[in-house]
């Protein structure tokens, strides 16, 4: 492709709507032109990328047995309604109506349709299992999208789903994708890490999440090097550092003027935050919670969410607590009546803890569990945080940022359940199919990917998904020589099997190789008058390291290699 033909443009200056690297290096290097907030055209270069995307998935689909489809966008809502999840996803769901007044919606993801499809179609054990795939545009009406292609309204994904007689054969389909998505990352250049992923109030069920570790991610990973553990914080499980455990001194009532937050009142008292507890007040579906937890670790809310079964969670205000006859800053565990208890594993280690008193400036000291108060229920509510134990007791956990660019599920029995999707097994009794369900975020996926890979003067693709292997750069095509040089480059090249951006324009040497860093192809190749006298063309490699002169014919051979690389 000639520069000087291409439809976009790069731009100077940085946008200034866009939030992280991908979105301003995207709009830069012209690869996306927005139409509306989270809906973009996807330009020569990123479409470029994206199929080089979706052949790796295509590839690693078909290599685990998966059967490519195509499914519709417009759904009828109906069928949506026979799961309920018209409800319980409606605030994501685009809905509209035709001229018969019928309800259609625009699909954010297709149990509903695969399901319907596989029930018409597998009718025996002996039709399965079966992993039907399709790689189609979706559409979710985001509260927040962001960032360009990394959360938009309309976007690219690989859905998955599979199709098993038992849970047996459930496991083996999710493992077999587990490892589809391994490689299908290892293939793009993009390293990922598989966490274990919230899976809901259900609960029981495999989820993992692949994230690509970026700084910019919304997503945040605990991790343990020492045995491999890592989960999404929403999930993961720790050991806290040890409270101190004094022999138990008998409970006092102190003076603490002006102390409101648990550092403040650790400091007052002298002792470690891992030696008080806080108490959290929560409305969960309309009811009241008063959640117990030693005051140097936070509240999990998913975990809490999950545990209570609540749709709706969040923290109660000072209003709503002192409805429940407590004092705001020196809410206390001990003492409660008529208010659902809860507290975390963690106060079941350390003694003499500092609490509240429920009445403004004094705190309990020596506070003992269970001596001197009691809860409705203990559980894990706990936040996991870098600095605790990994749960094997392996080593510590680290934080790592991420982006989930892969999502796979065991979904069981549900969808079949509430669509009628039965079988036949193999002693003539009527079963129903157990499911699995795998999302790739390709159009994310990109965006994580220069989100991972650039640095302050553009992007740094790796090479198997650079819109094109190499950056043909001509310096002074004015004169004869440097172009003919350059065209005939272009040709060979070519010829040989690469991709070639050609960057053929009237335009200094500083501008030239300005956007052949910010469009950061793998190699860029140089023609000069100078190069031209020494008879040889220049390659150098976007990731760095020093600029290789060779003779033009050996610039083939040499760029491979450099790809080779990465
Ligand atoms: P998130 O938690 O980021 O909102 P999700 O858990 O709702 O995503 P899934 O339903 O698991 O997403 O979808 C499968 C994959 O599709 C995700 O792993 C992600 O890569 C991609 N994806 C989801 N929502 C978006 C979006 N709004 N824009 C781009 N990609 C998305
Ligand atoms: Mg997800």
């Amino acid at each position: 492709m000639r520069l000087s033909r291409l439809l976009s443009k790069t731009l100077r200056e940085d946008p200034s709507e866009a939030e992280t690297a991908s979105h301003r290096l995207m709009l830069r290097a012209g690869m996306l032109h927005q139409v509306a907030a989270g809906v973009y055209a996807y330009l020569p270069l990123a479409l470029r990328s994206l199929a080089k995307i979706e052949r790796i998935i295509r590839e690693e689909m078909d290599a685990a047995g998966g059967q490519e489809v195509r499914m519709p966008a417009l759904h009828p809502l109906d069928l949506w309604q026979a799961t309920g999840r018209d409800q319980t996803a409606a605030a994501i769901l685009f809905q509209l109506r035709d001229r018969r007044g019928r309800d259609l919606l625009l699909a954010p993801t297709h149990e509903e349709v695969v399901t319907s499809i596989v029930k018409a179609n597998a009718a025996s054990y002996r039709d399965l299992p079966l992993l039907v795939y399709q790689i189609q545009t979706k559409f979710r009406d985001e509260p927040r999208p962001r960032a360009g292609l990394l959360r938009g309204r309309e976007f690219d994904m690989k859905d998955a789903y599979s199709f098993d007689a038992d849970w047996d054969g459930l496991d083996r389909s999710y493992q077999s994708m587990v490892e589809a998505y391994s490689n299908v990352f290892r293939r793009c250049g993009l390293p990922t890490m598989a966490v274990e992923a919230d899976s809901g109030a259900i609960g029981g069920k495999d989820s993992h999440e692949f994230i690509m570790p970026a700084e910019s991610g919304e997503d945040l990973v605990l991790h343990c090097r020492a045995s491999g553990y890592a989960a999404n914080v929403e999930r993961a499980k720790s050991i806290p550092p040890p409270a101190p455990e004094p022999d138990p001194l008998p409970l006092a009532l102190t003076d603490t003027p002006g102390v409101i937050t648990i550092p403040d009142l650790a400091r007052f008292l002298g002792i470690p935050e891992a030696q008080t507890l806080k108490a959290v007040f929560y409305q969960a579906d309309g009811q009241t919670v008063l959640v117990t937890i030693r005051g140097d670790i936070e509240v999990n809310e998913v975990k809490l969410k999950n545990h209570l079964r609540a749709n709706d969670l969040r923290l109660a205000g000072p209003e709503e607590a002192r409805a429940a006859g407590l004092t705001p800053g020196s809410t206390s565990p001990i003492g409660i009546e008529g208010v659902r208890t809860i507290a975390d594993e963690s106060i079941r280690q350390g003694a003499n803890f500092a609490a509240g008193a429920n009445q403004p400036d004094k705190h309990y000291v020596n506070v003992n569990y269970p001596r001197d108060f009691n809860v409705d229920e203990v559980a894990d509510i706990a936040r996991a945080q870098a600095g605790h134990g990994s749960p094997d007791g392996a080593g510590m956990l680290e934080e790592v940022r991420g982006v989930e660019v892969g999502h796979v599920f065991k979904l069981g029995e549900f969808y079949a359940d509430a669509l009628g999707a039965s079988f036949i097994d193999a002693d003539g009794a009527p079963r129903s199919i157990v499911m699995g369900c795998y999302g790739i975020g390709v159009t994310r996926l990109l965006a994580a990917a220069i989100e991972q890979n650039h640095d302050d003067r553009g992007i740094v693709f790796p090479a198997p998904i650079a819109p094109y292997h190499l950056h043909l750069v001509s310096l002074n095509p004015d004169q004869e020589q440097v172009r003919e040089a350059a065209d005939r480059l272009y040709d060979d090249l070519r010829a040989d099997g690469l991709e070639v951006l050609y960057d053929d324009r009237q335009e200094s040497p500083g501008v030239k190789f300005n956007d052949a860093d910010l469009l950061g192809l793998p190699v860029r190749v140089v023609v000069s008058p100078r190069n031209l006298r020494d008879g040889v063309v220049e390659l150098r490699a976007r990731r760095g390291g020093e600029p290789q002169r060779v003779p033009a014919s050996e610039a083939a051979a040499l760029a491979r290699a450099m790809l080779a690389e990465g």
